[in-house]
C-alpha cells in the first residue's frame, strides 16, 4: 500500500526528473540543429574562400611553364651566364613580372644558383644567392616541376614558389624557372571578415592567417624527422612555430566541429570548419563564434519545460478524472445493490404481511360466520325441539305458526349466504352495458319502499336524468340498496329522519350521493368502514360485509366510492365515469 506523502514524493520525482530531461534533450538538440545550420553557412562560406585562393594560384599555374620555352633563356643556360647576359636577362625578367602580375620571377642555372631575378634592383635580391636547397629545385630538377610554400631566405617574405624546368634541345636539365607569388591582397582582404581564416600546409603548419598570433602555428604535433625536413629546407626560416592548443567538443560532420581552442586572445569556442585544398596539398579552416546556438538552445528546453510541465498536469487532471468517475461509478452500484437488496427485502415482507393480513381476514371472516350462523342455527334447535313437544301433545296450529319462524331463521341465513357469494363473485369484466343511473336510484327504493315508509322517512331527491354510465343494473341497485339500508339503520331512532339523494355531472363523471341526518360515523371508524367484516352494529344486526361488498363493485366498474360526515349524518359519495359512447348516439 503506497503511502499519500510517498506518492506525492514520486510524483514530484517523476515531475523533476522529467522537467530535467525534457529541457535537457530539446537543449541538446536544438543547439546541435542551430550548430549543423551555421556549419552548413560556414562551409559555404569556406568554399567561396577556397575558390578565391585557387584562383589566384591558378593564374601562375602555368607562367613558368611557359617562360622556360623561350628560346633566348634556353640557349643562354647552356654555357656560363657573363654579366651583360645577366644583366639582359634581368631586365627581361622584371618585364615579364610586370606583364604577368605575378610577385618576383627569378631563373636557376642548373646548380640552383640565381643567374637572374626580377627583383635584381633591390637590396633583396635573389641574383647570386644558391637555392639548391629548396625542394622546389630538385622536384624540378627530377620531375620537370615543382612548388613549395615558404618564407624567403633574402626577403623574409612568405610566398608560394611555382617552378618548372629550362630543358636543352635533348631534353636535359639546364635549370629552373621560378615565379614566386605572395598573398597581401588576399590576406588583406579576408583580414576583414568577422571570422578566421587559416591555410595550412601538409603538416599542419598555419601559413596563412587573416588575424594576427594566428601565423606559424602548428596544428597537430610535428616529428622530429619532418622538423629536421623543415630545417634543412630553411622552409619557415626563422619564424618561431608554436602549438596552437585545440580539443574537439562535438563533431558535427566531416570537416567540421565544435572545438575549444587555447588562441592567442585566450580560449574560446569555435565552429571549426575545414577544408582540403587537395591541389596543393594544403586545408582551409574557418573559425567562427557559434552565435544562435546557445539562444536557440536555451528557448528550446524552456519550450520543451513548458511543454513536459503542460503533459504531466494533463495527465494528472485526467487521471484524477478517471479515479473520481470510478468512484462514482462504484458508489452508483452500491447503491443500485443497496437498493436492490431493500426492494427485494420489503417485498418479502410485503409478501409476508399479506399473507398475515389474508390469514386474519379468513379468522375474522370464520369468526363473523361462525357467529352468525350459530345463533339461527340454534334457535333452530330450540324450535324443532319445541315442535316435537307441540306435534308429540297434538297442538297441530301452534306447529305451523312455529314453522314460520323457522322460515324466517332459513331466509336470514340464505341471506348471509347470498351475500357472500356476491363477495366470491368478484370476477372483473362481468356484465357491461349501458345503465342509466336515475333508474337504479328509483328501482332501489322502490325495493325498500315498506321499509321507507314505515321509518316515515322524508326523501328530497335532486337528479340530473339521463345519467349513463358503463355497469351492471342489478349491481348498481345491490350498492344503492346497501348504502340505502344502512342510512335507514342510522335514522332508527332519529325523531325527523331525512334522507338526500342528489345525482349530477362534474367533469366526465357522475357523482351520487346518498346522505342522511342519522348521526353520522364516528371519526376514528372513517377509514375502516369499508373494511370486511366492520361493523358498529350489534351482533346478528350487521355482518359488515355491505360496505365492503359496495367499495369493490364500483371499483370494478372504474369509479369511487367515499364515506364522510355532513351535518348531522353521513353522506356516502359514488362517482362513475360517463358513458360516452351513449352519449354520442342519443
Ligand atoms: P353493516 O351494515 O353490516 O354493519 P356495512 O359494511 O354496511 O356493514 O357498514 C359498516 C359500518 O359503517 C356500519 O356498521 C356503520 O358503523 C357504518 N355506517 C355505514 N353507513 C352508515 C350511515 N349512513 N351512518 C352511520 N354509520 C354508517
Amino acid at each position: 500500500m503506497i503511502t499519500r506523502s510517498l506518492r506525492i514524493a514520486l510524483l514530484t520525482l517523476l515531475l523533476l526528473a522529467g522537467l530535467f530531461l525534457a529541457m535537457h534533450l530539446a537543449g541538446q538538440r536544438a543547439e546541435r540543429q542551430a550548430l549543423r545550420d551555421e556549419s552548413d553557412h560556414a562551409r559555404e562560406q569556406l568554399s567561396l574562400y577556397s575558390g578565391n585562393l585557387r584562383a589566384l594560384i591558378d593564374r601562375f599555374r602555368a607562367l613558368p611553364a611557359v617562360l622556360a620555352l623561350d628560346p633566348e633563356i634556353r640557349s643562354l643556360l647552356r654555357s656560363a651566364v657573363d654579366n651583360q647576359q645577366q644583366h639582359l636577362l634581368n631586365l627581361k625578367l622584371e618585364r615579364m613580372n610586370r606583364a604577368a602580375g605575378s610577385t618576383t620571377l627569378e631563373l636557376l642555372d642548373r646548380t640552383g644558383l640565381a643567374v637572374a631575378a626580377s627583383n635584381w634592383r633591390l637590396p633583396t635580391s635573389y641574383v647570386g644567392h644558391n637555392y639548391g636547397f629548396r625542394p622546389y629545385f630538385s622536384e624540378t630538377r627530377a620531375k620537370g616541376s615543382g612548388r613549395f610554400y615558404g618564407v624567403g631566405v633574402v626577403s623574409g617574405i612568405p610566398g608560394y614558389f611555382l617552378a618548372s624546368a629550362v630543358q636543352g634541345d635533348a631534353g636535359e636539365f639546364l635549370g629552373a624557372m621560378v615565379v614566386k607569388l605572395e598573398f597581401p591582397e588576399l590576406e588583406q582582404e579576408w583580414a576583414q571578415r568577422s571570422d578566421l581564416i587559416l591555410v595550412s600546409d601538409a603538416r599542419g603548419v598555419v601559413f596563412i592567417a587573416n588575424q594576427p598570433g594566428w601565423r606559424y602555428r602548428e596544428l597537430q604535433p610535428i616529428s622530429a624527422e619532418h622538423r629536421a625536413e623543415m630545417a634543412a629546407t630553411r622552409q619557415y626560416d626563422k619564424q618561431p612555430l608554436a602549438p596552437l592548443i585545440h580539443r574537439t567538443l562535438t563533431t558535427l560532420g566531416d570537416g567540421s566541429r565544435l572545438a575549444r581552442v587555447d588562441g592567442p586572445g585566450g580560449t574560446a569556442d569555435y565552429l571549426w570548419e575545414s577544408l582540403p585544398l587537395p591541389s596543393e596539398g594544403w586545408t582551409l579552416h574557418l573559425l567562427r563564434t557559434p552565435q544562435g546556438a546557445a539562444s536557440s538552445a536555451r528557448a528550446a528546453s524552456l519550450a520543451a519545460g513548458g511543454a513536459w510541465l503542460a503533459l504531466f498536469f494533463l495527465g494528472l487532471f485526467l487521471h484524477q478524472r478517471w479515479r473520481l468517475a470510478r468512484i462514482r461509478q462504484r458508489s452508483r452500484e452500491e447503491l443500485e445493490r443497496l437498493v436492490e437488496q431493500r426492494t427485494a427485502d420489503l417485498r418479502a415482507a410485503q409478501d409476508g404481511l399479506i399473507q398475515a393480513a389474508k390469514l386474519a381476514a379468513l379468522g375474522q371472516m370464520s369468526a363473523a360466520l361462525a357467529h352468525e350462523i350459530n345463533q339461527p342455527l340454534t334457535a333452530l334447535q330450540m324450535h324443532l325441539a319445541s315442535l316435537r313437544l307441540m306435534l308429540d301433545n297434538g297442538q297441530l296450529e301452534q306447529a305451523r305458526k312455529a314453522l314460520g319462524r323457522h322460515d324466517e331463521l332459513l331466509r336470514r341465513m340464505a341471506a348471509l349466504t347470498g351475500h357472500l357469494k356476491t363477495y366470491a363473485r368478484k370476477t372483473p369484466g362481468g356484465l357491461r352495458e349501458c345503465v342509466e343511473l336515475g333508474g337504479v336510484v328509483d328501482k332501489s327504493l322502490q325495493l325498500l319502499a315498506p321499509n321507507l315508509r314505515d321509518a316515515r322517512v322524508r326523501i328530497s331527491q335532486a337528479l340530473s336524468v339521463p345519467a349513463w354510465v358503463s355497469g351492471d343494473a342489478i349491481r348498481l341497485e345491490q350498492v344503492l340498496v346497501n348504502l340505502l339500508r344502512n342510512a335507514l339503520d342510522a335514522l332508527a331512532d332519529q325523531p325527523d329522519p331525512q334522507l338526500w339523494i342528489n345525482l349530477r355531472r362534474e367533469g366526465d363523471a357522475w357523482h351520487l350521493d346518498v346522505a342522511d341526518n342519522g348521526g353520522g360515523i364516528a371519526e376514528a371508524d372513517l377509514p375502516q368502514v369499508f373494511d370486511p367484516f366492520f361493523t358498529t352494529k350489534p351482533a346478528g344486526a350487521g355482518l359488515g360485509i355491505g360496505l365492503a361488498v359496495s367499495y369493490a363493485i364500483v371499483h370494478e366498474l372504474g369509479g369511487t366510492l367515499k364515506a364522510a360526515n355532513r351535518g348531522a349524518g353521513a353522506v356516502f359519495s359514488l362517482c362513475l365515469p360517463v358513458d360516452k359512447t351513449r352519449e354520442e348516439t342519443p
